[in-house]
């Protein structure tokens, strides 16, 4: 028990606690008297948690009704002196002095820790009178009543205890408080008739033939919301009262008992209180022999030993440290889980559990052996101890599983950037075990949200998110959510990067041109944002917009766009180009920033002499509908503008063929997603034809959008199709290379861009053109 390491941290001091109070429990449960065990339960404990000294304080109520309270323990540490020869402490009225003003919060059943010369006086003279530094205070309660203090004193240091210890030691106080009642109930047997008002214990008595009827219970049932007459009336209703899983257990006994075969039976069940509550009880059972010595009844006592049970199934579910590392054990965190799962619930910030697995850990194990295996196991521990905050838990579930409760996770991304702190931290090399190595792990996490029923839930989510993180190639964090995932890497690493990125001279516009068929005439150019990312290389919109769009980033990326497309125009003019309209992509949070997005615009427009006619919004079917729901003028002011709309990736959303009419919309972008089948799906053609007919009445241009092949352009003719935007005759290019098309003014196409390309990916993407 005794711990020699010179610097023991706190969690492990906790730890040492905890297996002491679980040693405390055990020989609580086995004695009969407490007082036998308290003495020897004090000196573990006293050791363990490096007390100077552990003292037991029962209260007493003095006759003028002021509490004293008396010492009825105490141990006393090696070279600790004991306080016997200091009165005061021995017979303390704790109202006129001393321990009085922490009586209201220790009657409440908190626990108070003091640091002596930080104390009111007299309470710091008091304490410093028998050299006490600092001291933790944990009240007991027996049966539901305050019934007095366990002391732990530091006569060495001015300690501050962790919660987790706080905890522990409350436990203990529990746990002794439960053992006080059952001997209490036991002592007071003896004195029949107090008992049967005042204890906890019933009393009863069965006939000793099946079905036992009840013959006799004390009054004291009404505790439990019985009265005896009742149960009396109805004589062997008390049995529905028993579990049903504890049923058969206690009639197995009584026929037993009844039958002669034993003496006496001891069973803990559950019986059921009025309020359908069920409560644990010890029973106690023994034959009544008439004269003939035939069991004529059974009798016994029911003890209530709920408490003690909680406080048991408290400790057996917190009191394991992992033997390897020292961390927490799966027992202990999901402990701990439960309360952040409770408290979060309530309100509380919410929090994040990681799982995380080394991975190829058996490799590891297997070439270089257990020894070494278990070494790296722990230097694991003591990296991911390093990385904690306070308030964090740390814990080893078993094998090469660790797990981590993140308290105080406001947003998933913290979460997210704890992750990849872990994942860097663990993949440094120089471990100390003899051989050069390097790991890397898998983190699998879960955050909490009120929707999650419960935290084996949430343990459930961080599992398939480990399985995810490791089916995707491991050396990585996967949220339980696919929809989490991305939002969350890409919003930790790249929305602080795009804060950067204008002022970085990151970002590019690319122009793809609008094609009239079949001359082959540029009529249009849509400009397309790029960012050339300095570590991802260059990253699409799709990649980023999105991030943008959540962090608020896009404004000023919008603004970037207008402003870089109106000097591009401009610079063009200037080379003597003849420019056709040119459309911006536009995103629904930029037009809710009104009135700055219109402003801005016109700011902009008069700042490039660039006449407004010249350029188009291309705004989504959705965009449209969200932005006019809630602006309803936005489109007016446009208008006013006189800036043309253009309805992108149309037939994607729902279109009010209202809006089509009321608004100036110039153009309609058939999506690529109907273009892409074409050749297939006779069902695309038709929404193809229905949209250029569409627009046929009521003056609409229509463009079709993702042009790759001759096939879809010849269909498009077919079907009445006179504009197209593709791959077909050019991909996006850089503003130079749109120079030279735009000299050469037709475009004739026939390059469709390898399938390979048309996902975005990290790397420079080959579809683009470069000058
Ligand atoms: P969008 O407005 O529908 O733009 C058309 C997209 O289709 C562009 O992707 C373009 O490169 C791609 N594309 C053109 N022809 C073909 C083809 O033949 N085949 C295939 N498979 N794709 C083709 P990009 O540039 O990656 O942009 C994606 C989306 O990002 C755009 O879709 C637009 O919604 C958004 N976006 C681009 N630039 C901006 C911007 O400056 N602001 C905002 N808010 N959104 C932008
Ligand atoms: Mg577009
Ligand atoms: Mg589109």
């Amino acid at each position: 028990m005794e711990d020699s390491r010179p610097n023991v941290a706190r969690d492990d001091r906790a730890a040492i606690v905890r297996r002491a109070v679980a040693q405390s429990a055990t020989e609580l449960a086995q004695a009969e008297q407490p007082e036998n065990v308290i003495p020897r339960i004090l000196e573990l404990i006293g050791t363990a948690c490096k007390a100077s000294r552990v003292q037991l304080f029962e209260n007493e109520q003095a006759r003028d009704g002021r509490i004293t309270t008396t010492q009825r323990y105490e141990w006393d540490a090696p070279g600790i002196p004991p306080t016997s020869g200091f009165r005061p402490l021995v017979h303390l009225d704790a109202s006129a002095e001393g321990l009085g003003p922490l009586f209201p919060r220790l009657s409440k059943g908190e626990a108070c820790a003091l640091i002596a010369h930080e104390a009111e006086e007299p309470l710091r003279r008091l304490l410093q009178s028998i050299g006490i530094k600092s001291v933790l205070m944990v009240p007991i309660f027996v049966a539901g009543k305050w019934w007095g203090i366990a002391g732990f004193d530091d006569c060495r240091d001015e300690r501050t205890w962790s919660d987790l210890e706080v905890d522990t030691l409350e436990v203990l106080a529990a746990l002794v408080g439960a053992a006080i009642s059952r001997a209490c109930d036991f002592n007071e047997l003896a004195n029949a008739s107090r008992i049967i008002e005042s204890s906890s214990t019933l009393l009863y008595r069965v006939g000793a033939a099946h079905p036992f009827p009840i013959i006799y219970a004390s009054r004291n049932v009404s505790r439990y919301g019985y009265r005896v007459e009742d149960l009396l009336q109805s004589p062997t209703v008390y049995i529905e009262l028993i579990h049903p899983d504890d049923v058969a257990a206690i009639i197995g006994d009584l026929g037993r008992i009844a039958g002669g075969s034993v003496n006496e039976a001891i069973r803990e069940c559950r019986l059921r209180a009025a309020d359908g509550r069920y409560n644990w009880f010890e029973c106690r059972m023994s034959p009544v022999r008439d004269k003939d010595n035939r069991v004529s009844a059974i009798e016994g006592l029911a003890i209530d030993i709920d408490r003690r049970k909680a406080a048991e199934s408290r400790m057996e579910r917190f009191s394991l440290t992992d033997q390897l590392t020292g961390l927490p054990n799966r027992a202990a965190f999901l402990e701990l889980l439960h309360n952040a799962f409770n408290a979060a619930k309530r309100g509380a910030i919410p929090f994040a559990i990681f799982y995380i697995d080394l991975d190829h850990f058996k490799d590891i194990n297997d070439v270089l052996g257990h020894t070494k295996g278990d070494e790296l196991l722990k230097q694991v521990a003591g990296r991911l101890r390093a990385n904690r905050r306070t308030g964090d838990v740390i814990a080893r579930f078993g094998g090469d599983e660790f797990a981590i409760l993140q308290m105080d996770v406001a947003d998933a991304s913290d979460a997210g950037a704890l992750a990849t702190r872990v994942l860097r931290e663990l993949s440094e090399p120089s471990y100390d075990i003899g051989s050069e190595i390097e790991i890397t792990v898998s983190i699998g996490i879960a955050v909490f949200a009120h929707e999650i029923a419960s935290p084996e839930e949430m343990l459930k989510q961080a599992d398939v998110a480990l399985y995810r993180a490791k089916d995707s190639g491991r050396n990585q964090y996967h949220f339980h959510s696919e929809a989490l995932d991305i939002s969350i890497i890409e919003r930790v690493t790249l929305a602080g990067d795009l804060r950067h990125a204008i002022e970085r001279d990151e970002l590019e516009l690319f122009y793809q041109p609008q094609v009239e068929i079949p001359s082959g005439r540029i009529v249009g150019l849509e400009a397309l944002l790029r960012w050339h990312h300095p570590k991802r290389g260059l990253l699409l919109p799709n990649h980023f917009i999105p991030i943008a769009e959540k962090t608020g980033a896009i404004v000023p990326l919008g603004r970037w766009v207008i402003d870089t497309t109106c000097r591009q125009i401009g610079a063009w003019r200037q080379e003597g180009l003849q420019l056709p309209t040119v459309t911006l992509n536009v995103s629904a949070v930029q037009l809710k920033s009104l009135p700055e997005f219109d402003r801005d615009l016109a700011d902009i427009l008069r700042r490039w002499n660039i006449e407004p006619s010249a350029i188009e919004l291309e705004l989504t079917e959705s965009v449209l509908m969200e932005t006019t729901r809630e602006h309803r003028d936005i489109m007016d002011r446009l208008r006013t503008l006189g800036v043309s709309i253009a309805i992108d990736d149309f037939g994607t959303g729902y279109s009010s063929l209202g809006y089509l009419r009321a608004y100036h919309v110039g153009h309609i972008k058939i999506a690529q997603e109907f273009i892409k089948n074409l050749e297939e799906d006779s069902g695309d053609i038709a929404i193809v034809r229905a949209a250029i007919s569409l627009g046929r009445e009521l003056g609409i241009r229509v463009i079709a959008e993702g042009v790759e092949t001759a096939n879809q352009l010849g269909l498009l003719a077919a079907a009445g199709c006179e504009l197209v935007q593709g791959f077909y005759f050019s991909p996006p290019v850089p503003a130079a290379a749109m120079a030279q098309l735009l000299r050469q003014g037709r475009l004739h196409g026939g390059q469709p861009a390898p399938a390979a390309d048309i996902d975005p990916p990290a790397a420079p993407s080959r579809k683009e053109v470069s000058t």
